[in-house]
């Protein structure tokens, strides 16, 4: 009873086999996609939402989408960065899967998270001036805590997607800075002043056109430090790209 059983299992598997579910929202799916259908619209839904064409915060629904539009923020001045995008909003599955990804250890999700990177990056036109990737570092301190940097595991696989230089340990952060989000933009910069420092030689990064790579963008001070920084050095471009824009 028990061998009938398992070949009836057996056949019922072959006959009907079952997909793993998509790894945001764990719902049912083919077999050749990364994420369902339902992601990928909700995904595709925030793209076509108005966007600052310099930081890629979305402007609110009253805003009707010119592509010249700013948001305040870049509107008062211009960060230094020449460009941010995000793969989407910070909410709901994609929240939950920076979430596990970077406080959970769940680090098997870097490759989806990172292809979901490489897609947008190959939509973007400007991004594909890109010429290497640099990861935003953390303090050695929290690095440690962590086991892992997060940022570094994404570009590490979005390097390897784009077949562009990784630019390891380029940047160090040497001074903990406490979280920024809910403080003034003086008190935010003022934090983050000298945070950062360059490692290597100049020259690795000398008229370059960068792609600066993190997973959420808050505030953007912490980018905006660092494209500063990479500037000040005789850096190109700086482009940004985020998981998730966490702009209202
Ligand atoms: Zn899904
Ligand atoms: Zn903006």
């Amino acid at each position: 009873m028990m061998l009938v059983y398992s070949l009836l299992e057996a056949l019922v598997k072959l006959l009907f086999p079952t997909h793993p579910g998509c790894q945001l929202c764990g719902g049912v799916m083919g077999d050749s996609e990364a994420i369902c259908p339902s992601c990928r619209g909700w995904l595709a839904d925030w793209a076509k939402r108005p966007h600052c064409r310099v930081c890629g915060r979305p402007l609110g629904s009253g805003h009707r989408h010119r592509p010249s539009s700013l948001c305040p923020a870049c509107h008062r001045q211009p960060p230094p960065f020449d460009l941010a995008r995000a793969v989407g909003p910070y909410e709901g599955v994609l929240r939950q899967a920076i979430h596990l990804f970077k406080f959970k250890g769940r680090k098997s999700l870097a490759p989806l998270l990172a292809c979901l990177m490489v897609e947008l990056i190959q939509q973007q036109l400007p991004l594909k001036q890109c010429e290497a990737i640099l990861p935003v570092p953390l303090s050695r301190q929290r690095q440690w805590e962590r086991g892992y940097n997060q940022a570094e595991l994404l570009a590490e696989e979005v390097a390897r997607g784009l077949k562009l230089p990784l630019l390891r340990e380029t940047l160090i952060k040497y001074k903990e800075t406490p979280p920024q989000t809910g403080l003034p933009r003086e008190e935010r910069k003022q934090n983050l002043k000298d945070a950062f420092l360059l490692k290597a030689p100049a020259a690795a990064i000398f008229r370059r056109n960068l792609l600066l790579l993190d997973d959420v963008f808050t505030t953007g001070s912490t980018v905006s430090a660092i494209a500063e920084t990479l500037k000040a050095a005789g850096a190109g471009k700086i482009f940004v790209i985020t998981l998730a824009n966490a702009g209202k």
